[in-house]
């Protein structure tokens, strides 16, 4: 099956485009932390919004802002020098590659 194959071959490049990070544009932590923030508070309002005015699709639109958060984090919440997962609780040095991170 050639089209499987290519879809297989296509996964692996991406694959190896993510684990570069290079090719992932970097946003600077503190913009990172901002826009979170922004997305958590939008979130929690929309939420209570759909509560208060008992519309549903309104409380799944900022579950689904908070889910996208929580993506955003998981792919932006980086060290600049290696690339790692920065912990909440890691203070001021990646718990990676021990480098400070500014945030
Ligand atoms: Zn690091």
């Amino acid at each position: 099956m050639p089209g499987l194959r290519r879809c297989a071959k296509l996964f692996m490049k991406e694959n190896i485009i993510l684990q570069g990070g290079a090719s992932v544009k970097r946003i600077p932590l503190k913009k990172v932390r901002q826009i979170a923030l922004l997305l958590c508070i939008l979130g929690l309002v929309v939420i209570l919004a759909g509560a208060g005015l008992r519309l549903i699709p309104l409380i799944l639109l900022g579950c689904l802002v908070l889910v996208g958060e929580i993506v955003f984090l998981t792919l932006f919440w980086r060290c600049p020098h290696c690339g790692g997962f920065l912990d909440r609780g890691c203070g001021l040095y990646c718990p990676h590659c021990g480098h400070t991170v500014d945030r």
